[in-house]
């Protein structure tokens, strides 16, 4: 059999797989706390739960760690992610090539899936987004810190990545390759979130659902500590052995926002 040939069987098991495990969900008991593996229709419905909570426009995406293959992930090609079915799902490896090249390509910035998920095995799925509340703590000395308990998981820090320090000057500023897609990935380290500097963030997750509570409570974060810092401070941030009560809570208990939001956009 050619090398070509069983990469396809590969590649289209796996998509069968997911596919298999997300009509298996669907008949299962609405638990909500119930936690099967991520399928394929969850990724596409967390693409519309990311545009209709304008975290993402035309840009920014959503992947998911193959639940078959750790090596690889999946991940849209580039469509606007508000019009995205499971046709248009690639699977890429962890250098960020197409498996199948045939099948259309991926956004610019894939660099940033492949590389993260090769740095942390503990994370199956990663947002990046250009949601706008987040960029003025990317650019000012004010760190994005928690001051509610939805926030938890920005501790213990949210590091901020400089695109000059690894480009060696002026880029267009995208992740657009390994060598750039590493060097986030090193400053995200073992935190939850990044953000890149005059451009937007990451959030990674060990499941889908959790990556798009995440990523829209970075942004809820950044609001509210904007808001609260015009009011007389100091102010009272999130203990970190709070922050860690809190995410034992949220870290299971985000299925029923999770539920909510696709219920809302009929997925
Ligand atoms: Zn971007």
């Amino acid at each position: 059999m050619s090398f070509f040939i069983s990469c396809r069987i590969v590649l289209y098991s796996s998509i069968i797989l997911a596919m298999a495990w997300g009509s298996a969900s669907a008949q299962a008991p609405a638990s909500s706390n119930a936690n099967p593996p991520d399928t394929v229709a969850e990724l596409v419905a967390a693409n519309h739960v990311l545009a209709k909570l304008k975290l993402v426009d035309a840009f920014g995406h959503i992947t998911m760690r193959d639940p078959t293959n750790p090596q690889r992930f999946f991940m849209a090609r580039g469509v606007p992610p508000v019009d995205v079915t499971e046709k248009d799902i690639l699977v890429l490896d962890l250098d960020s090539n197409v498996i199948d090249k045939k099948a259309g390509s991926a956004p610019l910035e894939k660099f940033i899936h492949g590389e993260i998920y090769k740095a942390r095995p503990d994370v199956n799925s990663i947002v990046h987004s250009h949601s706008p509340t987040v960029i003025p703590f990317s650019v000012s000395k004010t760190p994005l810190r928690p001051i509610a308990h939805t926030g938890a998981f920005l501790l213990p820090a949210v590091p901020v990545y400089e695109q000059r320090t690894t480009a060696g000057g002026a880029s267009n500023m995208m992740i657009s390759d390994q060598k750039l897609g590493k060097a986030l990935a090193d400053t995200l380290g073992q935190n939850t979130v990044a953000l890149l500097r005059g451009h937007g963030s990451v959030v990674v997750a060990p499941k889908v659902g959790l990556a798009v509570y995440r990523t829209y409570f970075t942004e809820v974060s950044a609001q509210l500590l904007l808001q609260a810092r015009q009011l007389d401070g100091p102010l009272t941030y999130i203990y970190p052995d709070e922050a860690a009560l809190a995410n034992d809570l949220r870290n299971t208990g985000y299925t029923r926002q999770w539920d909510l939001w696709k219920k809302e956009m009929g997925n």
